[in-house]
């Protein structure tokens, strides 16, 4: 709470006197419509991690600044939030990332960027973005080779400096705990220190029923407490409190091929739109009951 104040304060600062009021008519607005008001966008299907056992996809997609800007152009109001993020993938390495976040900043309150941090390159602090958040699986060297297979822990955090000496009003690091990083989380408020961020949270890896990537069922923290999973009867991890609404009920994800889906996780079998125009934000829109009841298969692991 205090942190979400914080930020608010240091983007009003940023963004003028009129931001907190033509926030408020967006939100607005979006009830009105029923709309969710935040927007998530993949910028790319490519990846600048190289971890091990984690190949990008041979031609990887990149959205086209163009085509988030027909999206937009079309939605029946502009949304509140534009988020950045990757699905597997992540922001950095997409070509057209400034053009990508100029067309956001001009159609949202508020726009940012979740990263690793790895390939962040000079000029990138400037980009016109109001949030970064650096997610790190670990808090040592140690913990990134075993989840990563290489050490590059100095490397994200150099990102997360370079980050700070811009003009972002809030830049956050975020530990992701596995059970390589388990007892990191105590280390998390000198390491963000030393990088500079403004905030820094821990949070724990969410499972991947397609088992690829780091969520895997050997990656999960199990043995911690607070870990949201256990292992069920049947040997798959399951919840350990039974989940509210869904937690992206606020939001719609655009992909890197341009595709509006209800989440990034929801997979193929869940519905999409591939053409922006009104009637696509419409049945889009249609979809928030979906979420709230947790109706597709995977909604079973989002804590
Ligand atoms: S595991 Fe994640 S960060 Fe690493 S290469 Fe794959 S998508 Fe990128
Ligand atoms: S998988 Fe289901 S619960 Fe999780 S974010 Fe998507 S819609 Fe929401």
């Amino acid at each position: 709470m205090f942190r979400t104040l914080k930020t608010g304060l240091r983007i009003w600062r940023r963004r003028g006197a009129a931001w907190p009021g033509i926030m408020a008519a967006r939100v607005a607005a979006n009830a009105l419509l029923r709309l969710p008001r935040g927007l998530m966008v993949e910028p790319t299907q490519n990846c600048t991690g190289g971890c091990t056992g984690c190949p990008p996809p041979e031609e990887p997609e990149d959205l086209s600044p163009e085509l988030l800007a027909r999206w937009l152009d079309h939605r029946p109001t502009p949304p509140v939030t534009i988020h950045f993020s990757g699905k597997h993938s992540d922001p950095l390495a997409a070509p057209h990332l400034r053009e990508l976040t100029e067309t956001a900043r001009r159609n949202g309150s508020m726009v940012s960027i979740s990263t690793i941090g790895l390939g962040f390159s000079h000029g990138m602090e400037k980009l016109p973005v109001d949030r970064w958040i650096f997610s790190i699986p670990a808090a040592t060297g140690e913990g990134w080779k075993a989840l990563r297979g290489a050490d590059r822990l100095e490397e994200a955090l150099a990102a997360v400096r370079s980050a700070a000496s811009g003009n972002a009003p809030m830049v956050e690091l975020v530990l992701t705990v596995w059970r390589q990083s388990a007892g990191d989380p105590g280390k998390l408020p000198g390491v963000a220190a030393a990088a500079g961020a403004h905030g820094y949270k821990a949070v724990f890896g969410n499972y991947d029923p397609e088992g690829r990537h780091f969520g895997r069922v050997g990656n999960l923290a199990l043995d911690s407490p607070e870990c949201p999973y256990r292992l069920g009867p049947d040997g798959n991890p399951e919840l350990k409190v039974k989940p509210r609404g869904c937690p992206l009920a606020g939001c719609l994800f655009l992909d890197a091929s341009g595709t509006l889906r209800p989440c990034p996780f929801a997979g193929d079998d869940a519905p999409r739109v591939t053409e922006p125009s009104r009637e696509a934000w419409r049945r889009a829109a249609s979809w928030t009951g979906f979420k709230r009841n947790r109706a597709f298969p995977v909604c079973r692991y989002c804590p």
